[in-house]
């Protein structure tokens, strides 16, 4: 025999006995409590567990629709069905439509079993699937919990970082003035020359990754502002190859600029765009082979929305499987490459941050053996004026 709690909201005593029956015959043990009543029902409701309510639908004092409210309002979601002397079809539709699980009458009741433990069986999925949203909120709930702490985390630490950074950057300067000092001195032996370039080098080195901490700091904060101003694209570009034409001409690399633009004026932070491309450019010399080329093509995109910087070497490629957490912060790719150049793996996280501050997007594409593409596409609001081909405006 399986237990039930019912509570029946009925007038009449051998009505429910014989509910009781019908239950008792279909396998039921059931606990119950009559009431005929909206004041009898609110204190079972309110006091005791029930699993399901039987309510007959007409009552000298009460009706099976004032029930079914009370139920509802109660929050409990209990199964609720109506059994009922005589229910006429509309009456039954009205009783289903406020909300009824389902509906007897009294005549036939070889339907109770059956039609209770559907409703029962509703129910408990009712409450399953409940429990499994409760669930979804709650983890939802943790998970961003867990987001807004693991970003403050971030927070204090690029600005423990930043401070850092800043505190070496003095030393580092005296380090490299005395250095320069040295090296200018007439009477300095070969030898000594040697190690003065050495710490000469050591201090640019540093330097280098001291400045990428320092600028990866406020875009984490959120307190980067950039400083648009309105400057020719060409300019920008000739101050970007006189910087990189050192590093090239050390690794014997050809470097390559196309510019399909033109000489245009471009709106944006023109300090912000030269470091995207150096960045790109450093690595593509840094990580490509000696004597090889590398190649930075300005041009617009084929549907004419986007501003387009890409730079492209032959060098030996990156991992497919890298590619996707190549723009994270402090990210560097497992080999032999990043082992042979020091780098703290935010060249390209700046690059994608400095991007999206101009609301822009970077991608990459790579194949091993063959070489790799970076591309920057700004959108094409950043060019002001096109001098060459007005038509494109
Ligand atoms: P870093 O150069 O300091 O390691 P980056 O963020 O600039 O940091 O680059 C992340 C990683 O991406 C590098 O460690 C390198 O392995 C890989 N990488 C970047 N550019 C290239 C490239 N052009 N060819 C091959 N690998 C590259």
């Amino acid at each position: 025999m399986k237990t039930l709690r019912v509570l029946m909201v009925e007038d009449r005593e051998d009505d429910m006995h014989l509910l009781l029956l019908h239950l008792k015959r279909g396998g039921y043990e059931p606990t119950y409590c009559r009431v005929d009543t909206a004041q009898a029902m609110l204190e079972q409701l309110r006091t005791q567990q029930w699993e399901i309510v039987l309510a007959d639908y007409n009552m000298p004092d009460f009706s099976g629709l004032q029930a079914l409210k009370i139920a509802q309002e109660s929050g409990l979601d209990i199964p609720f069905i109506i059994v009922s002397g005589a229910i006429g079809e509309e009456l039954a539709v009205a009783a289903m439509k406020a909300g009824a699980h389902d509906y007897l009458l009294k005549d036939k009741l070889a339907r109770l079993v059956p039609a209770l433990e559907r409703a029962l069986k509703d129910a408990a999925e009712r409450k399953r699937l409940r429990q499994v949203e409760e669930l979804r909120s709650e983890l939802e709930r943790e998970l961003q919990q867990a987001k807004e702490q693991a970003e403050l985390a971030n927070k204090r630490k690029s600005r423990v970082l930043a401070f850092v950074a800043h505190e070496f950057k003095n030393p580092l300067k005296a380090i490299q003035t005395f250095a320069d000092i040295l090296e200018k001195k007439d009477d300095i032996a070969s030898e000594h020359r040697v190690m003065i370039n050495g710490i000469s080098m050591a201090c640019h080195h540093i330097r280098s990754l001291l400045d990428d901490i320092l600028d990866i700091a406020p875009i984490e904060a959120g307190e980067i502002q950039l400083d648009y101003q309105t400057v020719s694209l060409v300019a920008v570009l000739d101050e970007v190859k006189v910087i990189m034409q050192e590093s090239a001409k050390q690794r014997h690399i050809e470097m390559l600029y196309e510019n399909h633009i033109g000489p245009a004026y471009v709106h944006l932070d023109p300090r912000r765009l030269r470091q995207i491309l150096i960045n790109l450019l450093s690595n593509a010399i840094k990580y490509t082979h000696c004597e090889d080329t590398v190649k930075l093509c300005v041009e617009l995109t084929e549907d004419n929305r986007w501003l387009r910087f890409r730079v492209q070497d032959h060098g030996p490629g990156i991992p497919e499987e890298e590619l996707q957490s190549l723009f994270l912060d402090y990210y560097r790719v497992k080999n032999m490459l990043s082992k042979q150049n020091e780098g703290l793996g935010l060249g390209l996280a700046l690059v994608k941050k400095l991007t999206e501050c101009h609301q822009g997007e970077v991608s990459v594409e790579s194949r091993l053996g063959e070489g790799t593409t970076f591309t920057v596409c700004l959108p094409k609001d950043v060019i002001t004026s096109i001098d060459s081909i007005p038509a494109l405006l």
